[in-house]
């Protein structure tokens, strides 16, 4: 097809843009993904295929998903009339609060983040504004502030943790942000079952807040779970958005089930934070990178005279996948990213690292 012809069907920032590309992960040491590595124990998944036999496949899901509901809301301890918005993923979730705004509004996000609410912000045309990080990573507040200030932004983007950093940021900065905001302030918490801090707390005291949330990260990325939190008004808004039957009854059947069995999920989540804090010393340990602080399951890494993607793909050669966040330049310039794994993986992680770091040669002038 003519480009002129692909120019005259689509919108010219869809063609300026690349597909989320996944790495193939065949026969690799999968560290890549912020996936949980372990599966469920015999007794639990025994009992979760059971619970599948009663699933009416033939019938569409419940369009609310009221059971499930019940679940979260117990789960996260909120009361029982708390709205709930699901995605398929919060992917979807963040698919439908941008549709939901005007054609001409800007969304704001700090960074490096997660790459997913430009994507979307771009695929439906919205002015996208990135606003870089300081150099550890923090909310640079003066230059949020006056962004804010300019630019009025419809929707804001805050990860905490965020990806691919790992950090949280200071609560005070977020709590700011809420104040002086124009309109919505997404906070998202994909990695809160490693983190220990949330602003579930402060939704009754703003009402431009919302917290989203998923199952992913916590040990059901194949599901698709994610969930938003927040106003009544503003979510009933959202929900008209959302297609009805968007969580399929095998994923309802799961989540419910798993939400209700959770405790081998927490032991999970506490082993990978143990294993967080050794990978976190043993590459503290390493003389040519630098290590950040994570409250996630990944750690990001950057390497000091060494190229970071002949380090990725020297660990690729030896079956470690894990993820170059080279190519996206500026502050990720020779960063990695590490998911944490079960414990072999991550020691050959560490092996394949050491021989990595001693084969690569001393960078001397810049590939890219
Ligand atoms: C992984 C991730 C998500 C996406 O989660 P899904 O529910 O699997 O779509 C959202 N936000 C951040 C910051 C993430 O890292």
């Amino acid at each position: 097809m003519s480009d002129l012809l692909l120019s005259q069907l689509f919108r010219p920032e869809l063609l300026a843009m690349s597909a989320y590309k996944v790495s193939d992960a065949l026969n690799m040491i999968k560290l890549d993904a912020m996936e949980n590595p372990f599966i469920w124990p015999d007794g639990i998944q025994q009992r979760w295929l059971e619970t599948l036999k009663s699933c009416a496949i033939n019938r569409y899901p419940d369009p609310e998903a009221r059971a499930l509901c019940s679940a979260l809301r117990k789960s996260n301890q909120l009361n029982p009339e708390s709205p709930i918005l699901l995605g398929n993923g919060s992917d979807e979730i963040i698919q439908i609060l941008l549709m939901a705004l005007p054609a001409a509004a800007s969304v704001l996000a700090p960074e490096p983040g997660f790459v997913m609410y430009k994507q979307v912000a771009h695929s439906l045309g919205l002015n996208y504004l990135g606003i870089p990080l300081t150099e550890s990573f923090e909310l640079d507040m003066p230059v949020m502030l006056q962004a804010i200030k300019e630019r009025q932004p419809a929707l804001i983007f805050l990860a905490f943790p965020n990806n691919p950093t790992g950090n949280l940021f200071n609560k005070n900065d977020i709590l700011d942000i809420l104040s002086v905001a124009p309109g919505l302030v997404v906070v998202d918490e994909a990695y809160e079952p490693f983190a220990d801090a949330s602003f579930i707390g402060q939704l009754a005291n703003h009402e431009n807040l919302l917290v989203m949330r998923t199952l992913s990260k916590l040990g059901l990325a194949g599901l698709r779970l994610g969930y938003l939190l927040g106003n009544p008004t503003i979510l009933e808004q959202l929900n008209k958005i959302r297609l009805p039957y968007n969580i399929n009854s095998l994923t309802q059947a799961t989540a419910t089930f798993a939400l209700d069995n959770a405790d081998f999920l927490r032991e999970q989540t506490q082993t990978i934070c143990q294993q967080r804090t050794i990978v976190f010393k043993s590459l503290q340990a390493f003389n040519n990178i630098t290590v950040y602080p994570s409250s996630a399951n990944f750690i990001l890494f950057k390497t000091l005279n060494v190229d970071a993607t002949e380090v990725f793909e020297s660990l690729k050669h030896q079956g470690v996948l894990i993820k170059n966040l080279s190519p996206q330049g500026k502050q990720l310039k020779n960063c990695l990213r590490v998911t944490i794994g079960a414990p072999h993986e991550n020691q050959l992680f560490l092996n394949a690292l050491e021989k990595a770091l001693k084969a690569s040669p001393i960078q001397t002038d810049s590939t890219y």
